[in-house]
């Protein structure tokens, strides 16, 4: 089977990498020690639950620390390995460096159902877990700072940030320990739709850019554009919601465990989540075609895949079949090496996962400075930005007066115009910045190098670039 070939994940990360430094000028020892991850700790406790001790096994890796603290999810899965961890703390080190948020990259995971356990029995295994990191600045506002990941959520990351602030009585900084906690137990607003709304503006941005377009076969707008999305969990969910109710894409399959739903008149996203929530998958959807072999639909033709649930689902084994003209990386590490290799030579255009999911790590970094000044977004300067617009309305509006009222305001405008920005508007419009600043500064090079011929090669070369600068200026 074509599938024996298949690198591991962490391989395929590795491959990615060595392609990217073939074209740069490292020194080897340099670019040895941007490649290997620092280190990997494996803790295994054990929780009494249901009348019996249970043993689990969690991981926490390190890949780089030019930056500090270093910065990455816990993710909750059965498929946790230590490969996967180190795959995807290496993924958060060219991410951090892309889109310039000033950490260093790490990943942990814990090997565990979540579904299996009940909320009270969930708690007491992250609170254990949380200690057996944190007692070893595994988890440390200035050291390691988790977030969510597959599996994991506000709910783990409001017990993390407590356990932690229990074992650090006066530490004044202790909610900065971790990021993706709920707005009442200090996280910030828009974090929850972050990545999801990272994706949205990811190919608000490529739309921008005609030649772009054209080298994925693509034209016009975001409007009308046809899209197949592959895990309706946090990040496909509000990508998949924010492109089809803003954007006017049309959602034409969803992909779940369980299979998948192909409707070409459009899913309304907001009620196949409520249906997957109640009936724990897609099938029996009440409209649409059920497919019970999901991964096949990734074959299906769209114009934009957005594969949003796990790594390696398009490989050696499928790749030659996908048909969609833009696949842009929600999830990390959904294509390998392998089936990266194919997907350039037929042309399709990849948005790279280092860059597609930035957002989540992006506003998470939002949330660490909000901790850290202890102060929400917006609160010094929101009235007095209302103010001074107030001035300009009441100035125009005498104006009118004056004429006669031969013209007046647009009502609309007039709200829209005094509303000063509140926390979410500044987070949205910082991460909106950021990915269109990535963007460009990976175009760049995609357009200017002869020899860089996709986007995620362009991605690592300005990342690398970036990390080699900091172990220099360091003087390692
Ligand atoms: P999640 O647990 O909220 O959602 C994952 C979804 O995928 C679920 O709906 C699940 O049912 C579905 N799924 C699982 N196995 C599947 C399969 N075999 N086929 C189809 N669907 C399947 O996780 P998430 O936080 O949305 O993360 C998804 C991906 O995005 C992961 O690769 C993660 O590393 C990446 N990511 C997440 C964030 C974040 O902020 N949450 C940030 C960056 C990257």
């Amino acid at each position: 089977m074509s599938n024996l070939k298949e690198p591991s994940f962490r391989e395929s990360v590795d491959l990615m990498f060595n392609r990217a430094v073939a074209l740069m000028d490292l020194s080897p020892g340099l670019e040895e020690k941007i490649r290997v991850c620092n280190a990997t700790y494996t803790v295994r406790f054990g929780v009494r639950l249901r009348g019996a001790i249970h043993t689990f096994t969690g991981y926490r890796s390190v890949h780089s620390e030019h930056m500090e603290p270093v910065k990455g999810g816990i993710r909750y899965s059965l498929g946790v390995n230590q490969d996967e961890v180190e795959a995807l703390a290496a993924l958060m080190t060219y991410k951090c460096a892309l889109v310039e948020a000033p950490f260093g990259g790490s990943k942990g995971g814990l090997c565990i159902d979540p579904r299996q356990y009940e909320e009270h029995e969930l708690e007491l295994i992250t609170r254990r877990f949380a200690y057996e990191l944190a007692k070893r600045d595994l988890i440390h506002p200035s050291q390691n700072v988790p977030a969510p990941d597959m599996g994991t959520g506000e709910r783990e990351m409001a017990w993390i940030a407590d356990q932690y602030a229990r074992m650090n009585t006066t530490d004044i900084n202790a909610r900065a320990c971790v990021t993706g906690k709920p707005l009442n137990a200090g996280g910030i607003a828009g974090r929850v739709e972050a990545t999801g709304r990272g994706v949205q503006y990811a190919l608000q941005e490529f739309f921008r850019h005609p030649e772009d377009m054209a080298k994925a076969g693509l034209s016009g707008k975001l409007d009308g554009k046809t899209v197949i999305v592959q895990g309706l969990g946090n990040v496909g969910y509000h990508a998949a919601k924010f492109l089809s109710e803003e954007d006017g894409c049309k959602v034409i399959a969803v992909i779940e465990r369980d299979g998948a739903i192909h409707d070409e008149n459009g899913i309304d996203i907001e009620e196949l989540r409520n249906w997957i929530s109640r009936h724990d998958g897609v099938s029996g959807y009440p409209t649409g075609r059920y497919v019970k072999e999901g991964s096949k639909v990734l074959e299906e033709k769209c114009d934009i895949l957005i594969p949003a649930a796990l790594e390696g689902v398009i490989n050696l084994s499928n790749a030659a079949n996908v048909k969609a003209k833009l696949i842009i990386e929600a999830a990390n590490g959904p294509i390998t090496a392998g089936g990266d290799e194919i997907l350039r030579k037929k042309g399709i255009v990849i948005i790279p996962d280092m860059y597609a999911n930035a957002g989540g790590v992006t506003v998470s970094y939002f949330e660490w400075v909000k901790n850290l000044s202890h102060i929400r977004f917006g609160r010094m300067q929101r009235r007095q930005e209302e103010s001074r617009h107030q001035l300009v309305v009441d100035e125009l509006e005498k104006l009118s007066e004056s004429l006669g009222k031969t013209w007046t305001l647009d009502p609309k405008f007039k709200e829209k115009y005094l509303k000063g920005a509140g926390e979410l508007e500044l987070v949205r419009s910082g991460l909106d910045d950021t990915m269109r600043t990535a963007y460009q500064s990976m175009r760049e090079v995609w357009h200017e190098r002869d020899d860089v011929t996709d986007l995620r090669t362009a991605a690592y070369l300005v990342s690398i670039a970036k990390v080699a600068a900091s172990y220099r200026a360091k003087g390692l």
